[in-house]
């Protein structure tokens, strides 16, 4: 990365030193980078912000009021309440992961420590998170998580154990999916709305909302969809923010874990630099 920024300080020196002109290092060219974790930043911001506290605890005060306001209206003859919510990086994040990570040189996401790391117990409480699905426990609305995973033989023991390690409530075989073989939650999701009124879902992914935004796999595509479906987030759909991992890598690379290779880091580049403003 250092001598990435080198060679864009450079570019830029240069173009001011004849003038007015400004450029922009070129989006094609692949450049050779010292290598770090191409994510660091987003692992620094995730462990040290407010802010990306803060938007947890917006996330869940949103969801608390439609709780509410649910609770309030339900008649006796109504369908029990439920609001149903991913697992990683909503209501559990991984701080000390991604410093295990970005401390040992690792780079992008590393499968292979996820596995070591998912059976420790290390992960920790969203901001919010504990607070929120207790006031549902108290209100009598009832938490699903449906969570995505594979660690191979135990995945579903060390998911429940994650949730009770953490003292979460609704931590129980009842309430725990953990889809293994696919990351469609929407079956499981629908059989739950059969049974409950499900007030709000919570994600950090749009696949945890509906299917459909997987199945765009383009980012822009996913943007327009988002755009179309506006009126749905903050109401419906409760977003939790996760700038290191998901489907919006894979909307880049066309996988959620991508390879450390030149060529990605090049295409990571390029992805960046795609509306540079400046003169050629
Ligand atoms: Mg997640």
């Amino acid at each position: 990365m250092k001598k990435l920024l080198v060679s864009a300080l450079a570019a830029t020196v240069l173009s001011f030193g004849i003038g007015s002109e400004v450029t922009v290092a070129s989006a094609a060219e692949p450049q050779s980078v010292t290598k770090s974790n191409i994510l660091t930043m987003a692992a620094v911001w995730k462990q040290t912000a407010a802010e990306y506290r803060a938007l947890y605890y917006q996330g869940f005060n949103i969801a608390q009021k439609y709780v509410d306001e649910a609770v309030a209206k339900k008649k006796k003859k109504d369908k029990p309440l439920a609001v149903i919510t991913d697992m990683d990086d909503t209501v559990v994040i991984h701080d000390r992961y991604w410093a295990h990570l970005i401390a040992n040189g690792e780079e992008f996401f590393d499968d292979p420590v996820w596995d070591k790391y998912i059976p420790t117990n290390s992960l920790l409480p969203a901001p919010g998170a504990l607070d929120f699905l207790n006031h549902c426990k108290e209100k009598g609305v009832e938490v699903f998580y449906v969570t995505s995973r594979d660690q191979g033989e135990g995945t579903y023991e060390m998911a429940l154990g994650n949730l009770q390690a953490l003292g979460f409530p609704y931590a129980d075989k009842e309430h725990l999916t953990v889809l293994v073989d696919t990351s469609n939650k929407e079956p499981r999701q629908k059989e739950i709305a059969e049974k409950y009124n499900v007030i709000v879902k919570l994600g950090d992914s749009l696949n945890d909302f509906q299917r459909k935004y997987y199945i765009k796999k383009d980012f822009e595509e996913r943007n327009l969809m988002t755009a179309m479906d506006k009126d749905l987030f903050g109401t419906k759909y409760i977003i939790m923010p996760n700038p290191t991992d998901g489907h919006w890598i894979a909307a880049i690379f066309g996988q959620s874990e991508p390879e450390d290779t030149e060529e990605n880091r090049a295409l990571w580049q390029k992805t960046a630099t795609r509306n540079a403003w400046g003169e050629k």
